[in-house]
């Protein structure tokens, strides 16, 4: 059982609030190795809820899954010259292998495209078997030194898209369409609204053309990026020689995209949702919506309530909702009430003696609020009203927080003024020029998280860049980040 003592608040210190929110709803936990955390119940359950969504999404899109090998001979990542730089410092190598040096080494995949496109190399033939779609659900290594619970782990759980296409136009399509998939996912079942855009170059995924995410603000005014898309072009395709007969017989290079979100997204949800008394889960990925608690002080009161829980739990059921009932004997109501508190549980039914009586129930939300009286019947329904209107409320009051903490048409004055006070997303010109992007990194610690779709950009395009005040070439977004 969670301990009742109070949690850091998160204006005191976000980063222990976090830690501490993740323990106290138990979804992970520190693992004996260094780096890698265990995902417990109700964290794996959580992600579970991502994996359904998401997968109903790309099935959506013609994608398939299927599953390549955990290791990768060496020798593939050194094909494709700026993935292998990009990749090598993160990379875990296997040497030995029953109890013998291998002849050469294995790295544990750290992403799949060397392994993916040296098969698509041997099944992609002519024009008709494009474009090829699929996805994998699988773990992924990167040695990483500092790591936090989610956000940054040495080992993690991702899903990772992989597509090849005839000609640049069809990749570039496709990988916008996940892109706005993403987004998708991440407001209407998140309930966390993110600007879209692209990576400049510096941020580029190793090997890849062009790279597009989504991007988040989380409570701490840090942005996290939540998801990548990437046009990987003819890179990958060329390194592993995946060619295809076009309809005139000659042979081409395929045109690649890669994709992927992980359970960083479950860090994100807790940065975005949280509050003072631990977790706000968005009812759409709830493990639980609803949590049924029974309250009776006698053995006549407590077979008529528990009678009328049980009832409840069907009807629940029956209606698609996923509900749980705690029953368990030997804990106060209010000790429950804390601990799905704590955990996140949109709803709760309180079901008591009276409340049996007068055919209702009582119900309290996670959000807050005075509790209300709901009648049993067609209780399915009014709870269906009430997840609605919870989900979009987290959405509205996210989107509210990130446009407070949001300021356009920045000048390096008051870029350096909003990063003194609280942060946020900067709006502001940039000349494009790489040397002026890292000098704004080293000075501010604060990075370019994309230069922004259309919908996102400032009514008026910014004419100089905000650092050096040459004509701007674009407007770009920073602020410090995860
Ligand atoms: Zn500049």
């Amino acid at each position: 059982m969670a301990d009742d003592k109070k949690l850091t608040t998160r204006a005191e210190d976000f980063s222990a609030w976090y830690n501490e929110v993740i323990m106290r709803a138990e979804l992970a936990d520190y693992s004996p190795v260094r780096g890698c955390m265990v995902i417990r119940p109700n964290g794996y359950a959580i992600w579970e809820q991502m994996q359904r969504a998401l997968d109903d999404m790309f099935k959506d899109h013609g994608v398939q899954n299927a599953y390549f090998p955990l290791l990768i001979p060496q020798s593939f990542l050194s094909k494709e010259a700026e993935h292998v730089e990009g990749f090598a410092p993160e990379l875990a190598v296997v040497t030995h292998g029953g109890g013998k040096e291998l002849e050469e080494p294995l790295v544990i995949r750290p992403t799949s495209e060397t392994i993916i496109y040296a098969m698509y190399a041997k099944w992609i033939q002519s024009y008709r078997d494009l474009p090829m779609l699929m996805n994998q659900w699988a773990n992924v290594v990167r040695w990483e030194m500092r790591t936090r619970l989610f956000l940054r782990t040495t080992e993690f759980l991702w899903q990772e898209g992989h597509t090849a296409h005839t000609t640049e136009a069809e990749a570039e399509e496709f990988t916008l369409r996940i892109l706005k998939t993403y987004r998708t996912f991440a407001e209407e079942w998140m309930a966390m609204p993110v600007i879209t855009g692209r990576k400049t170059d510096s941020e580029r995924f190793a090997g890849a053309l062009r790279t597009y995410s989504i991007e988040g603000l989380m409570q701490d005014n840090k942005a996290l990026q939540a998801g990548t898309s990437h046009n990987l072009g003819q890179n990958f395709a060329k390194a592993f020689d995946v060619t295809f007969q076009d309809d005139k017989g000659d042979l081409k290079h395929v045109w690649n995209t890669s994709w992927g979100v992980s359970t960083r997204l479950v860090g994100a949800l807790v940065m975005t949702h949280g509050d003072d008394n631990g977790l706000i889960t968005p009812p759409r990925l709830a493990q639980y919506q609803a949590v049924v608690v029974p309250i009776y002080k006698s053995d006549a009161e407590r077979a008529t309530v528990l009678d009328a829980a049980h009832q409840v739990m069907r009807e629940l059921k029956t209606g698609g909702i996923r509900a749980h009932l705690d029953a368990r004997e030997g804990i106060k109501p209010g000790a429950k009430y804390y601990e799905w508190e704590g955990r996140g549980v949109p709803f709760r039914l309180e079901v008591g003696p009276r409340d049996v009586a007068a055919g209702q129930v009582m119900l309290a939300r996670r959000t807050g609020g005075k509790k209300t009286p709901f009648m049993t019947q067609g209780l399915v329904h009014t709870l269906r009203l009430e997840m609605d209107a919870m989900q979009q409320d987290l959405l509205e009051a996210a989107r509210t927080r990130r446009e407070q903490h949001s300021l356009r048409g920045v000048t390096k004055a008051s870029f350096l003024d909003f990063l003194e006070r609280d942060g946020g997303f900067a709006y502001g010109g940039w000349c494009g020029d790489g040397k002026c992007e890292a000098d704004i990194k080293d000075q501010t610690k604060a990075t370019i998280r994309c230069l922004p779709d259309e919908e996102f950009r400032s009514l008026e395009a910014p004419a100089r860049c905000m650092w050096c005040d040459r004509p701007a070439t674009t407007e770009a977004v920073w602020a410090r980040a995860y």
